[in-house]
């Protein structure tokens, strides 16, 4: 059927929104106005489908419309920032399941003949399978749903089995086209149960990778059902999904220096590490700590995951300003993987009204560490931990660190002694130009506000 030239127009203007809107979310002082961007483009794109001649179940569809958003806007406006992560998986999650949903309605109907068809068909049907249980298991994981990581005795044995099961059902789908529903059921269940055991054995601290990854999957998956709608909105927002998901997955992969291949079949293990810390842990009071940056010429100050859960950004950057205005040069170290998400702290930093110019990556700030006489870590960890450059035994062996251990002085706020995602220790906390200021972040961060305010 050839559609009205204003269904494709419609869905023409929405495709280019959506890819305005990533251009948009590539750098922080943009983003907002890129996510708004692709939400109107996703209005227009639905307003269009509405206007598709012969529709039917017209009240089902605005009835999911008005459940989705609705479900959506709540959880949007309610959801804290520490829990994005797992906000993103479930409706990555949803996306995978919905492009598998068409296919499931495609075949079922019996409307897919071609063989190009039936093949993207049943490739876009097993990669958002995979997508919508493995996501489901990513959210109850950090939702702290489900606090155990299920590994089976044969686990890489049985992924194997299973996904060549799947392909094998499937080609049989693409051979015998229209196929029969048993065989349509036995294939969407094996899917189904990949994407569950695939998933089951990751560990916490890679499952923001694995998100991204099955963000790449479900685009790839959308993409594909788009081409068997005949939707080009569906085919070049699941393209830009696609491509987008996989250089993040990539990225982040490589911050961690963790392979994908170890990700998904050598997960992660939280261990004391190998080598044997010498030192002790010294303390400062805030008021120490104030009189050490509100004297220093240059302080770099690195963010973490603990800032994220004290939401003391704000603090932070009021910190910052009084520093700046006595005259102490301040930038802020951001790590790659710092924090749950890909981005976090920037968002934060961005949120508290920190300039762009004063955020640093780490490849851009880590040659200044030595020059700092002071570096204050708010609430991180793993990303300033000195034993990832030579404990071959520890977890985060080989992730680039940020080079906090060469300031002159290294400030460390956190409530106590608790370790970071990893599980390890950090030598650095134990070195002699270490203090630490035991606390949390946001008070902390208020305490020694007080004082700079007293020391003019
Ligand atoms: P981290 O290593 O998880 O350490 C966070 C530290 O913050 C903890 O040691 C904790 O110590 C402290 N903390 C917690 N709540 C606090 C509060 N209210 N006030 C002050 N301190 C508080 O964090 P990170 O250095 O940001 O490293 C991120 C980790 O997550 C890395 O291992 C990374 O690989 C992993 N990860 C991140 C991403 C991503 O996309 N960003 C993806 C995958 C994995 P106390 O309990 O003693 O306070």
């Amino acid at each position: 059927m050839t559609l009205p030239i204003y269904v494709q127009g419609a869905w023409f203007v929405g495709a280019l929104l959506f890819i305005l809107g990533l251009k948009g979310m590539s750098s922080p002082a943009s983003a907002r106005k890129g996510i708004v961007w692709a939400g109107y483009g996703m209005l227009i794109a639905i307003a269009g489908t509405f206007l598709v001649p012969g529709l039917q179940n017209l009240a089902l569809m605005a009835l999911a419309l008005g459940l989705g958003a609705s479900s959506a806007w709540i959880s949007g406006q309610r959801v804290k920032m520490t829990d994005m992560p797992q906000m993103v998986a479930i409706y990555n999650g949803m996306g995978g399941g919905a492009a598998a949903a068409i296919a499931a309605i495609e075949f079922a109907k019996g409307d897919v003949h071609s063989p190009v068809a039936t093949t993207l068909a049943v490739l876009g049907a097993l990669i958002g399978s995979v997508s919508f249980t493995g996501s489901c298991v990513a959210y109850a994981k950090l939702q702290g749903l489900m606090k155990k990581a299920y590994r089976l005795p044969a686990q890489n044995v049985v992924n194997v089995v299973l996904a060549l099961s799947a392909l094998g059902l499937g080609a049989a789908m693409i051979g015998l086209a229209p196929a029969n529903p048993e065989l349509i059921y036995v294939f969407f269940a094996v899917a189904l149960v990949l994407g569950l055991i695939v998933t089951l054995p990751i560990g916490g601290a890679d499952m923001p990778v694995v998100i991204s990854l099955f963000n790449a999957f479900t685009g790839l998956a959308v993409g594909f059902e788009g081409y068997v709608l005949g939707n080009p909105a569906l085919i070049i927002a699941g393209i830009v999904v696609g491509a987008a998901g996989t250089l993040l997955t990539q990225l982040m992969a490589k911050a961690m220096n963790r392979p994908i291949s170890n990700i998904l079949f050598t997960p992660m293990v939280a261990s004391g590490g190998g080598e044997a810390i010498e030192g002790t842990m010294k303390e400062l009071s805030a008021l120490d700590a104030a009189a050490l940056m509100r004297y220093a010429g240059k302080v770099i100050i690195v963010p973490g995951y603990g800032m994220a859960v004290a939401h003391a950004q704000h603090k932070v950057w009021e910190m910052t300003s009084i520093l700046e205005e006595a005259g102490v040069e301040v930038k802020f170290a951001i790590h790659p993987v710092a924090g749950r998400m890909p981005g976090h702290m920037n968002v934060l930093l961005a949120e508290a009204g920190v300039p762009y110019d004063k955020i640093f990556d780490l490849e851009e700030i880590n040659g200044e560490f030595g020059q700092a006489d002071v570096a204050l870590i708010i609430g991180a960890n793993d990303v300033v931990n000195p034993s990832a450059r030579t404990d071959k035994a520890s977890p985060i062996y080989g992730m680039p660190i940020l080079n906090a251990d060469q300031a002159h002085n290294v400030i460390v706020i956190k409530r106590g002694k608790g370790t970071g995602y990893s599980g390890v220790e950090n030598a650095l906390f134990y070195t002699d130009n270490c203090r630490m200021l035991y606390g949390d972040a946001q008070p902390m961060a208020g305490e020694i506000i007080q004082h700079l305010k007293t020391m003019g």
